[in-house]
């Protein structure tokens, strides 16, 4: 039975791990997760992921505000983001963000969406079940604005069906069931990304 200071230690793990690849530079991403029925937990903002730990979660509201011992601390300036995406998907226990460089330079060239067939990979995606298949991932530009962007997902909900998307020349957002599933989910947005710009196939 998996207790919440484990699961802490857990994403904290994921998050160095990350780190090391270079998928959150200068204090950047965000990642968030719900214990059972319980609120929300989210990383706290400008710490440097090579250093996170269980510690640097804090609680909050469905609106993105401190609750409880958190109620004065700066959440990440994207917390919103993950309220809507649990709100919008349910079954989300666990949200993972990344600003690896791929779906970056992906997003250049890509206008609303990329798609991705024939590779194995695809079944990463919960749902898939075929290299056979196309991939549509969603592509939506990046703002400041918060409450805007949570609008777009709302208003894009049913075109995001592979439990992640990519904001243009900022990062990626995937979730899941549970840790083990959203990080299936990113890693399997990152490879594919990866392979497509490194193939130079549209
Ligand atoms: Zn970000």
């Amino acid at each position: 039975m998996i207790t919440i200071e484990l699961l802490k230690e857990e994403i904290a793990s994921i998050i160095r791990n990350y780190n090391s690849k270079g998928w959150s530079p200068a204090t950047s991403t965000n990642y968030s997760f719900k214990f059972e029925n319980s609120e929300i937990f989210v990383s706290k903002s400008g710490i440097d992921k090579s250093q996170f730990s269980a510690d640097d979660f804090m609680t909050i509201d469905e609106n993105g505000k401190g609750t409880g011992d958190f109620l004065t601390s700066k959440p990440s300036a994207e917390t919103l983001i993950h309220c809507v995406l649990y709100e919008l998907f349910p079954e989300t226990k666990v949200i993972l963000h990344s600003h690896s460089v791929y779906p970056v330079l992906i997003s250049q060239t890509h206008e609303n969406s990329v798609e991705f067939e024939g590779y194995e990979i695809q079944k990463g995606f919960d749902g898939q079940t075929t290299h056979e298949a196309t991939v549509e991932i969603p592509i939506f530009n990046n703002t400041q604005d918060m409450i805007e962007f949570s609008k777009i997902l709302k208003e894009n909900k049913d075109r995001i069906s592979n439990h992640t998307f990519i904001m243009r020349k900022h990062g990626t957002y995937a979730w899941g069931k549970n840790l083990f599933e959203a990080k299936r989910h990113l890693e399997t947005l990152e490879y594919l990304c990866q392979c497509k710009y490194m193939s130079k196939v549209d």
